[in-house]
């Protein structure tokens, strides 16, 4: 916290109501209110084992009533015999005394004051987190005095119209009122006043990027679809596309003809056919005469969309190159050779490679594979080096709307909402150790029939060599033990990518039975022979990455399983969380209660992706807010596009305030 707005962004977790005040003669066991009263007597006692107890009498007109305090001593000090004060709590019954009382009730000492500047008692109390030492009363009382003094700093970041058209709160009201509301409802909509805010300044931002994006470059005008040739993509084709695939489709041609550039975040549910799609889009590319370029998180993804795409174009005579770690150095001259004169239509690598100095001949569209991780940074990246191609972000795990829109608010989203026809659910279910010899036993008989087998083992960063060892020690033992007659294969992050390859080929060819990995497999490997997914310690994982995990199977026509191993020691907490999966296929359903359950930070996985750090609104809930928010901030850019009005200054003062070094990428100009 540096500044007073930080700490008035510092709010309430929760209300005590504690308005209501009765009268003592009117107290009934169970009541949870407010009492004005003065202390008649008071003692204090300790009872062994150190503890305690504070017991004082207490009256007003109408009667007397008892409060007792445990190990709270001093207060023998502050409640003196005759002093006023406001109670609030919960009247209990004493069984041995046979009376009401309150137990560690807060109170106030009424003194002078008038019930309006009560700060822990008889009013709505706010409830802070502690912060450090720093006790939960103790910031009340703290941020009660900081209002009082310095509330008149506060300005106002909101232009006026908007004020208007959202009916909201002034915001040093706001402030006021989150704070120390005179009701509930007053509270909730400080609160909500606050949120909206913060939505809107981070949505400018999102604004003013997406503007700048889809400015296209003199150099790159788009280019028209060629529907002759999309038919001729179509016919070579095994299968029909569904309609979901044909809607996204005319999608990406609207964008590639239009007058911006394309910037589409294509969210499918892993399985739904999004390789195709991205087919279709780089086929358009090398057919008018521009190179496209696919980029996936890891090599194996890399070698596979290579071969499905050489297939998929090369019989159509698009030049597909493959780029990727560990090439001969010859090799990689003449990939880099073709793709800087032009001759490679269709490059395919990964992230890391592709963005390392390549010499792009006439680069038209970009596709960015199964990346949570792929934004703004890498687009500037491509920007600096003079390139504003169309850019398609394809991503398999669904991001519930809240997150998608501030994440890749300034991006156009097309959705897959329909999987290929003919799959059935992968069957899932959670086990524990004592289930593990019958999960082997089934295991066994998957691959006997024929079939494929992934056993996942989770690598958490911090300790990820302990992990390995655990992975590598499972796979010796049962080789040796368990599946001594069955051909296993160990594959994980540490491998070169050769020894990788040759690992995942003999899986893909169906050579391997039983193929043990780290999460290296998470991502976009099809193999549709493979039926089953165990993952171990499957507590470990975030749910949205279970379900991806997940649909590594159910590829083919086989009936496919996940088992989903509970580690020993796992809270019941985690298993509640990971029966989650057993209870739905649905990717964003999945994803809304992975939102809810770990928050937005951990969702996405890692810290850098542009998530701002918000004190108020809330990514998992505030969904209508935002909608509103980005609605407002998108005029705004309408109007004023390059922010120098003076109203639109205070709103980009305000957003280098409230963002600054607090993880979200700001510049707005
Ligand atoms: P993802 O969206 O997870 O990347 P893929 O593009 O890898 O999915 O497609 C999964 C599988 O479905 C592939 O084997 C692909 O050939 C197949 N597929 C894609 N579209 C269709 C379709 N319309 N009909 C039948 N199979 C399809
Ligand atoms: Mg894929």
């Amino acid at each position: 916290m540096e500044t007073i707005e930080d700490l008035f962004y510092y709010v309430p977790r929760a209300y005590m109501d504690w308005s209501e005040v009765s009268e003592v003669d009117r107290l009934r066991v169970g009541d949870r209110v407010t009492v004005i009263v003065k202390v008649l007597s008071s003692e204090l006692s300790r009872r062994r084992g150190g503890r305690t107890v504070f017991m004082a009498a207490l009256e007003d007109d109408t009667g007397a009533i008892f409060a007792r305090w445990y190990n709270q001593p001093y207060l023998k000090a502050s409640l003196k015999n005759g002093s006023k004060i406001v109670l609030s709590g919960e009247v209990r019954f004493d069984r041995h005394a046979r009376r009401k009382e309150f137990i560690n009730p807060a109170f106030e000492l009424m003194g002078e004051k008038d019930v309006a500047e009560l700060v822990h008692a008889g009013r709505i109390v706010p409830e802070y987190s502690q912060v450090g030492d720093l006790s939960g009363k103790r910031i009340r009382r703290f941020m009660k005095t900081a209002l009082d003094h310095h509330l008149d700093e506060v300005t106002e970041p909101l232009p006026a119209w908007v004020v208007k058209k959202r009916s909201l709160p002034a915001r040093m009201d706001a402030f006021c009122d989150v704070h120390f509301a005179p009701s509930l409802e007053i509270a909730g909509r400080a609160r909500m006043r606050l949120a909206y805010e913060e939505f809107f300044l981070f949505q400018v931002v999102v604004a003013a990027r997406r503007k700048r994006l889809t400015a296209r470059e003199a150099s790159f005008k788009g280019y028209a679809w060629d529907s002759t040739e999309h038919e001729r993509f179509l016919a070579s084709l095994p299968f029909g596309l569904t309609a979901a695939q044909e809607r996204v489709i005319s999608e990406i041609r609207t964008d590639i003809e239009g007058p911006r550039t394309m910037n589409r975040l294509l969210q499918g549910d892993v399985g739904s056919g999004k390789t195709v799609v991205a087919a279709a889009a780089m086929h358009q590319a090398a057919i008018a005469g521009f190179q496209a370029v696919i980029m996936a998180p890891t090599e194996i993804l890399a070698e596979q969309h290579y071969a499905s795409i050489s297939s998929l174009l090369g019989v159509l005579g698009d030049r597909v190159v493959l780029l990727r770690g560990g090439m001969k150095a010859r090799e990689r001259a003449e990939a880099l050779e073709s793709i800087s004169s032009g001759a490679a239509a269709v490059v395919v690598g990964t992230h890391a490679l592709i963005q390392k100095g390549i010499e792009f001949h006439r680069l038209g569209l970009v596709i960015v594979d199964e990346q949570h991780r792929f934004g703004v940074v890498q687009r500037a990246a491509l920007r600096e080096k003079g390139l504003s191609p169309d850019v398609l972000v394809m991503t398999a795990t669904p991001i519930p709307r809240t997150l998608s829109l501030t994440v890749y608010g300034d991006l156009d989203t097309s959705v897959i909402d329909e999987l290929p026809p003919g799959r059935t659910p992968v069957t899932t279910a959670v086990r524990d150790e004592s289930s593990r010899k019958r999960v082997y036993d089934f295991l066994r008989a998957q691959v006997e029939s024929g079939r494929q087998v992934f056993i996942v083992y989770p690598l958490v960063e911090e300790s990820d060599k302990i992990e390995l060892a655990a992975a590598t020690k499972m796979y010796e033992e049962l080789r040796e033990k368990v599946f001594p007659d069955i051909s296993m294969g160990l594959v994980h992050g540490r491998m070169k990518p050769e020894e990788k390859g040759a690992v995942m080929s003999s899986f893909t060819s169906g050579a391997t039975g039983i193929l043990i990995s780290t999460t290296v497999v998470e991502v976009g490997v099809d193999i549709p022979n493979a039926t089953v997914m165990v993952i171990e310690h499957s507590e470990r994982f975030g749910l949205a990455q279970l379900h991806q995990l997940r649909g590594r199977v159910g590829r083919g026509e086989h009936r496919s399983y996940c088992i989903l191993m509970i580690g020993r020691g796992a809270s019941d907490e985690a298993r509640e969380r990971i029966q989650v999966l057993a209870d739905t296929n649905d990717g964003f359903v999945i994803a809304e209660r992975d939102l809810k359950l770990r928050g937005p930070g951990e969702f996405m996985g890692v810290k850098q992706h542009g998530i701002p750090k918000f004190a108020v609104a809330d990514l998992a809930t505030d969904m209508q807010l935002l909608v509103s928010a980005r609605e407002d901030a998108f005029a705004l850019l309408e109007m004023d596009g390059a922010l120098e009005e003076p109203e639109s200054r205070a709103v980009v003062e305000a957003i280098g305030r409230r963002f600054k070094g607090r993880g979200a990428l700001i510049d707005v100009g």
